[in-house]
């Protein structure tokens, strides 16, 4: 079959500062995760279609023009997932966990979406996730985005972004605000975008949610949902900014962040930088109660978030160094055995070090400092025979006789 040795559009490979900038990215997230309590889960990455396609109901970009769908050879439909959260709701249903609740999640992993690719967006991309399963507590919430933050900070991110917050409200709250909606834009109908004039009636707050600059005039002045919220609603709110308050987690209120799903509820959030260009959002979520009944599960209230791996890792102000091993070098062919048994014995006291497969000592002194090694053991065998080995500290240049015992202890 043809093919030209290129990744696929809008894909790309991980490897050198890149892969470091990654993983450091993943590390972090997950080592601060563990101490606020998420335990790790994995599931497939593809799913039966259903999973994420939910009937007529869903209109959201990602399910109408981005995922990735295909028949298998079954004839069965599934999808590459192009999220996390709907996989970890059907994993809570199919592994019988309803009934020991709340479970604490975090994953991570790829996820496709088929979008025009550009700086920040791609049709392979990564995500961070978090999610309470099984809770409607505002602490949960507080928790969730605490925990967002801590990553920002631990990854030294925080300074160039900010938390935009909003709610939704319950149901009720949000039924009201609709109707306002509706009734202020039906006013300025003929000035709405296309896409925003078909939505109008059926879902109001995409129209909120519009990207084109008309709409955005026109949101501006839209009714905001807080003199919409019911009691409990404007309550949960308040729970809300007073736990993040008291955590230190400093807020911006946006009431211009919306969600258009009906399962969604309360709590809606982004962390954005300027810093990204139109890929401004490296992290976004809320609180979603509907979800996991919609499934067909029972009634699970959830909150969690989700976090571009690839954005977090542009935002990194520098990739994180490469790790400095050290370089074993024998002279000769009859060395090379006692070098075999140094590397060893390094490498089972924990130390990164290598022995090159071949060549001569010069070649391979070269390959240490272009790799960066931090020392060299020069092993010739006259010294072997005294029970020594020369040590060279390749940062300062200096060289010295060691006893080849107490190599581990001196690189240590
Ligand atoms: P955007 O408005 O940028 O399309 P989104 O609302 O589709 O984002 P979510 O579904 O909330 O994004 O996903 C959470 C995070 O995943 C985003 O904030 C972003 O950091 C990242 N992300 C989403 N789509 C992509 C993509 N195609 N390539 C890289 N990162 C992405
Ligand atoms: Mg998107």
């Amino acid at each position: 079959m043809a093919h030209d040795l290129q990744p696929v559009r809008g894909t790309r490979d991980l490897i050198g500062d890149d892969a470091r900038r990654h993983f450091h990215v993943v590390d972090v997230a997950r080592r601060i995760a563990a101490t606020y309590g998420f335990d790790e889960w994995s599931t497939p990455i593809f799913e039966q279609t259903g999973v994420f396609a939910r009937g007529l109901g869903d209109t959201s970009d990602v399910v109408m023009k981005e995922m990735y769908t295909f028949p298998d050879r079954g004839g069965e439909s599934l999808t590459l997932r192009p999220e996390a959260t709907a996989g970890i709701c059907r994993a809570l249903v199919s592994n019988g966990l309803t009934q020991s609740l709340p479970q604490k999640v975090f994953y991570t992993g790829p996820m496709f979406r088929y979008e025009r690719p550009q700086k920040g967006r791609y049709r392979q991309f990564h995500q961070i996730d978090i999610e309470v399963l099984g809770s409607g507590e505002p602490l949960a919430d507080a928790e969730v985005i605490a925990c967002g933050w801590a990553i920002l900070k631990a990854l030294d991110v925080a300074k160039d972004v900010v938390l935009e917050l909003n709610t939704l409200g319950d149901p009720e709250s949000r039924a009201a605000y609709r109707t306002a909606l509706i009734t202020y834009f039906s006013a300025y109908k003929d000035q709405l975008s296309e896409d925003s004039q078909a939505r109008l009636d059926r879902n109001p707050l995409r129209v909120v949610d519009s990207k084109d600059p008309g709409d955005k005039a026109l949101v501006a002045n839209a009714p905001t949902i807080h003199p919409y919220l019911n009691a409990a609603s404007a309550k949960f709110y308040d729970d809300l900014r007073r736990h993040l308050d008291r955590i230190g987690v400093p807020v911006v209120e946006n009431p211009r962040i919306v969600r258009g799903l009906d399962y969604y509820s309360h709590t809606a959030f982004e962390f954005v930088t300027s810093a990204l260009g139109a890929q401004g959002t490296v992290l976004g979520g809320g609180r979603y109660d509907g979800l996991v009944e919609e499934m067909g599960g029972p009634h699970t209230p959830c909150v969690g978030w989700a976090a571009g791996v690839e954005r977090l890792a542009m935002l990194l102000d520098a990739a994180p160094a490469a790790p400095k091993g050290v370089a074993v070098i024998p002279v000769g062919d009859a060395a090379e055995a006692v070098a075999l048994d140094v590397v060893q014995a390094l490498r089972d006291a924990g130390i990164r070090a290598e022995m090159g497969y071949r060549g001569t000592v010069k070649r391979r002194m070269e390959r240490a400092n272009r790799t960066g090694a931090r020392a060299a053991i020069i092993l010739g065998e006259a010294e072997i025979a005294r029970g020594v080995a020369q040590l060279k500290d390749l940062e300062t240049g200096d060289q010295a006789e060691v006893a080849i015992a107490d190599l581990v202890s001196k690189l240590a």
